[in-house]
Order: structure tokens, then C-alpha cells, then sequence
């Protein structure tokens, strides 16, 4: 599909296109920049470190990998959203260096929802004991925004689109249980390059798709 029609698609159902551009080259992320894009997204900030410096300086970098602690202090000056928040030690390092930075940093609660156990996230029934503990450590300098999830990767569309329901319920129940008069807590990231129109069906406002903008990845 070519970028602007995907982005078009996108843009109607009110959502934000994050393009995830992990293993591919500054000059490849130029090219998709120069058709209008500004929101990309990496997994590792190493990859993300090597790259900034080669490309311009108004494009918000999203975090949508697993996080280690000791990599925060490198994003925390500018990331624009990390996507993998999902243990209250990580929220300690992002408050610590978003103090340091003079920023609020903006986070998404990472929710595991998927069969695999190779998925990073919050477990369902620990959502609410991380928020109650979360909340109880007043950090000011990170917010949570809203959550993020993957789907199993499977072809059974029914799997797939249970699987954003029960993130959809999860979101409107930490809206409705901590988040009810904060209007920034709003964000549903869900959907990749195979079920990006599935989420979309079931309430996500932000994707994150790699292989169908930048071509398959080699490695
Ligand atoms: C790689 C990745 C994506 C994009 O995957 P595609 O299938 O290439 O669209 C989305 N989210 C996360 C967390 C990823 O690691």
C-alpha cells in the first residue's frame, strides 16, 4: 500500500500513525519523513541513539520496546512517548530522569494480553495493584496516557479482535477507576502492519506499523 493512502486511512478513523522504524537506516526514515511523516517509532534505544543525530530534529521518537532502567537517562531529555511502561521500578527511573530533564514524560501502561509468554507487559489482574501503588508514590515528573497491548500473532481474526475488547474494557475501566477527570489519559495503542484494521475496529487511536510502510525486515 502506498504511505499517504495508509495514512489517509489512518487519519479518518481518528487515529495517530506512529511508524515504526526499527532495523531500518536514517535514509530510509528520510524517505517517509519527506512524504509528511513526523511520529516514529524504535525498540531499542541504542538503534534510536545511533539514529537521531542523522535525521531532523522535529520528529517525536516513540519508545515501543522493552525498557531497561539504566537506558532512560539517554530518551529522557526528548521521547516523545514511551509505549512500555509496565513495572513501578521503571516509573521510578522515568520520574528520576524526567526530574533531571525538567520534563513530564509521557508513558503508556503496557498491558500483556496475548497467549505468547514472550510478551512484555502488566499482567491483566495486576493492573489495579500497580496502579494503587503507583499512584500512592506521587511522581511528578512522568504521567501514564493510556495503554498499549499486542494481540497474538495469529491469523484467527476472532482471537485478535477478543484480545483488543478486553483491552478496550481495561482502558475504560482505569478511565472510570483513576483516570476520570484527567482528559490526557486517552490513548488506546494497538494495532500492527496485520491487525492494524481490527484495532482500529475495537477502539485503538494510535498504531504502530513497521513492515507495511518500510517493506519487510531482514533481520
Ligand atoms: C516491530 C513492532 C511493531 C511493528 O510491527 P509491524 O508488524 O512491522 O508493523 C509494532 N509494535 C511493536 C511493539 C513492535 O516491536
Amino acid at each position: 500500500m502506498k504511505f499517504q493512502e495508509l495514512k489517509e486511512k489512518i487519519t479518518d478513523s481518528r487515529a495517530t500513525l506512529v511508524a515504526v522504524s526499527k532495523t531500518h537506516s536514517p535514509k530510509e526514515i528520510q524517505v517517509i519523513y519527506d512524504l509528511g511523516e513526523r511520529e516514529f517509532g524504535e525498540n531499542k534505544v541504542q538503534e534510536l541513539m545511533d539514529k537521531i543525530d542523522d535525521l531532523p530534529d522535529d520528529i517525536k521518537w516513540h519508545m515501543i520496546g522493552h525498557l531497561q532502567s539504566n537506558k532512560v537517562k539517554y530518551i529522557a531529555p526528548f521521547i516523545h512517548l514511551i509505549h512500555s511502561l509496565d513495572r513501578i521500578s521503571l516509573a521510578k527511573e522515568i520520574n528520576k530522569e524526567g526530574r533531571k530533564a525538567g520534563r513530564v514524560i509521557p508513558t503508556l501502561l503496557q498491558i500483556k494480553i496475548a497467549e505468547e509468554d514472550s510478551k512484555f507487559g502488566l499482567d491483566i489482574d495486576k493492573v489495579d495493584s500497580f496502579m494503587d501503588n503507583y499512584l500512592k508514590r506521587g511522581y511528578e515528573n512522568i504521567r501514564i496516557s493510556g495503554i498499549m497491548g499486542m494481540a497474538t500473532f495469529t491469523e484467527d481474526e476472532e482471537v485478535i479482535k477478543n484480545e483488543f475488547q478486553s483491552l478496550e474494557s481495561i482502558f475504560l475501566h482505569l478511565k472510570e477507576k483513576y483516570f476520570a477527570n484527567d482528559s490526557e489519559f486517552s490513548i488506546r495503542s494497538y494495532g500492527m502492519s496485520s491487525d492494524y484494521e481490527i484495532a482500529l475496529e475495537s477502539g485503538s487511536n494510535m498504531v504502530r506499523i513497521g513492515s507495511l510502510i518500510f517493506g519487510e525486515r531482514t533481520y
